[in-house]
């Protein structure tokens, strides 16, 4: 009997689990070679202008090429970065590698691009972000009026004196302030008067749905107006198609991305897709 429960025990980890804790080990294990082997690359999605559809920034989105695993994505390894801290180092040089690029293509002749930088909650609240930001400014020579900086609700909520604070230093800096995957966190509207923040990205959940579901047509309405309301620019994420461009669009939202415009591309990729958009001749209608 003693024997029969203890393998009942044994299975308390299934295949399943036990694969997932070894990938997890792996990730980490990984993480600790993987900024001083250069194994991390930043894709560059391009963000456009509704209704005409011009390319006006780029939100940068990291990528580790991993030796063995091939590339992963931010989703598998973010986690791990911050639970152990390294997200403050891969972070920093994200940020100095979008603002480094962001530069190269001015001097390349691309139209200005705005260039947006995801940070992690742990970056905001546990390192110095305003020195970070400043030195990459500094070092890439980059006007800050073109930096964007993302953060999600549940960051900025975390600690709201903190983040008002932290907030307000990061925009007399003069870069512009975003809140991702909006609708998706804590939601507390009146924070919102507190936080010295520009933009808000509409997550693609409720892009998802439209224009056919009511209830997603709702939502992305009420949030477009909210932002109108309180002066603030909506940007639209996960745009797949031409008719949710179209509903955003009259909806009254100014910018979006998703695959409909383009994935996410390397900086060479998005070097070719920006020459390419300036050298269209200008469109004879909207489009719409
Ligand atoms: P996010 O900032 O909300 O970025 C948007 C995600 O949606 C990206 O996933 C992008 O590839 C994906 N996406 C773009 N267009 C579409 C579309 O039309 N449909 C759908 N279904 N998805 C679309 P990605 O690159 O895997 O990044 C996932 C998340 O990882 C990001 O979400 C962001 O929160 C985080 N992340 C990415 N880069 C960084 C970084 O450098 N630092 C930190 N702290 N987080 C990052
Ligand atoms: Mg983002
Ligand atoms: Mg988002
Ligand atoms: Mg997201």
């Amino acid at each position: 009997v003693a024997k029969e429960s203890s393998s009942d025990s044994f299975h308390f980890f299934s295949a399943g689990m036990y694969e997932r804790f070894e990938y997890q080990v792996v990730i980490e294990e990984g993480l600790k070679q993987a900024l001083s082997n250069k194994e991390f690359e930043v894709y560059y999605q391009p963000r456009l202008r509704l209704p005409d559809q011009k390319l006006v920034a780029v939100e940068a989105l990291v990528r580790w090429n991993h030796p063995a695993l091939g590339q992963v994505n931010p989703e598998d390894f973010v986690p791990v970065a911050e639970a152990n801290g390294s997200i403050v180092r891969i972070g920093r040089w994200v940020l100095e590698e979008a603002c480094r690029r962001a530069v190269d293509w001015q001097r390349d002749g691309l139209p200005d691009l705005r260039v947006s930088v995801n940070l992690s909650a742990v970056q905001f609240h546990q390192s110095d972000i305003i020195a970070d930001v400043t030195r990459a400014l500094e070092k890439s020579g980059l006007p800050a009026d073109r930096l964007e900086l993302e953060l999600t609700e549940t960051a900025v909520m975390a600690d709201i004196d903190q983040s008002a604070e932290i907030l307000l230093k990061l925009r007399e800096l003069g870069v512009m302030l975003s809140i991702d995957d909006f609708g998706t966190g804590y939601s507390s509207l009146s924070y919102l008067q507190r936080f010295p923040v520009q933009q808000l990205k509409l997550d693609k959940s409720f892009v998802h749905g439209l224009p056919q579901d009511a209830d997603a047509v709702a939502i992305a309405r009420t949030i477009i107006n909210l932002s109108q309301g309180l002066n603030r620019e909506v940007v639209a994420e996960g745009v797949e198609n031409a008719e949710q461009a179209q509903f955003l669009s009259e909806a009254g939202c100014k910018e979006g991305q998703g695959y409909y415009f383009s994935k996410p591309l390397t900086a060479r990729e998005l070097s070719a897709f920006a020459s390419e958009k300036s050298n269209l001749p200008a469109e004879s209608g909207s489009g719409y």
